[in-house]
């Protein structure tokens, strides 16, 4: 394709036109919302993977193929904070595959799928000379014990709302995470029911990008504070030998934590029910969303550079 990934996304989000009656959320969030009648919303997403492109055939094996094409999409429904209710599966076999191993793929997508309730209800296989893909579609509908969890979208952040993170970022290939990760889905309906979230996103791109997507969906700008960014032990190690653990931390992606705004005020409890194991994940507030609509990274000495897609530049 000659036309940049982005690009192209973007120029399809410019093609819409939707009735919001019928399509509350069309293009360019963690998943789109169809309503099936007035009460009744069905979200929707779709994400592939491909040999050579987010994991190596060779070295990983079909197994993990499988599963990570699911845990992408259940990424997805995470991000939305809700519940997902089922997926389809398409997979390009190349010549030669044997049985065996498309087997594997298919208990790769249905293992991780029966985790959360997620069963896999249809699918398609074809063959050919290119390398395997395996695409999934994936259907979720609002969490909470009557739907009372609003799925959370990108475009909700407002000016002073807290920036909160899960987990760990970085490093996400060199320790097999990006295989191994277990999607967040739990986490995010429990944070859904407890605090007001305003805006949520998966680390699918690397934490630069994906608030940059926030930001722009909510036309809103965002600090970050550099030693609040939770940094995974050894990341950086597994490219560029000068690429430094924030770098990693910032641009690597293939996190899939939750990336999500809240009113400030929440912070406090937040912290607190995390701290009593009420929230069984760590997390941790990077910066705060402000009106300026531009990206900044604040050092621990107080200077400041702008964050951009590529990385961040330094200036001092
Ligand atoms: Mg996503």
């Amino acid at each position: 394709m000659i036309m940049k990934e982005s690009d192209f996304l973007t120029w399809i989000y410019s093609q819409n036109g939707f009735d919001p009656e019928k399509v509350p959320v069309g293009p360019g969030d963690d998943m789109g919302i169809v309503n099936l009648d007035a009460d009744t919303p069905l979200l929707v997403g779709v994400d592939q993977v491909l040999d050579g492109v987010h994991f190596n055939l060779a070295l990983h094996g079909a197994e993990a193929a499988g599963r990570k094409a699911m845990a992408r999409n259940l990424s997805d429904v995470a991000a939305m904070a809700a519940l997902p209710v089922g997926a389809v599966a398409s997979v390009a076999l190349p010549k030669g595959f044997s049985q065996n191993d498309a087997q594997q793929i298919y208990a790769g997508l249905r293992k991780l799928g029966d985790e959360f309730a997620c069963p896999l209800v249809g699918g398609d296989v074809s063959t050919w000379a290119g390398p395997l893909g395996i695409s999934v579609t994936i259907f979720a509908k609002p969490a909470g014990a009557t739907g009372g969890i609003k799925p959370v979208l990108r475009s909700g952040a407002r000016s002073g709302n807290a920036i909160l993170v899960t987990g760990q970022l970085g490093g996400s290939w060199y320790g097999k995470h990006h295989l191994e990760f277990v999607p967040r889905v739990r986490e995010a309906i429990l944070l859904g029911l407890k605090y007001r979230l305003r805006a949520m996103i998966d680390i699918s791109d690397g934490l630069t990008k994906d608030l940059g997507r926030i930001c722009k969906a909510s036309n809103v700008g965002a600090e970050i504070w550099e030693d609040a960014i939770p940094i995974r032990p050894g990341a950086g190690k597994d490219r560029d030998p000068k690429a430094s653990p924030l770098d990693a931390a910032l641009n690597d992606g293939e996190d899939y934590e939750l990336l999500f705004t809240v009113p400030k005020g929440q912070v406090e409890k937040i912290m607190q029910d995390v701290a009593d194991g009420k929230i069984p994940v760590a997390i941790s507030h990077i910066g705060t969303i402000t009106k300026q609509q531009t990206l900044t990274l604040v050092s621990p000495d107080g200077s400041q550079c702008p964050l951009t897609d590529g990385g961040w530049d330094h200036e001092t």
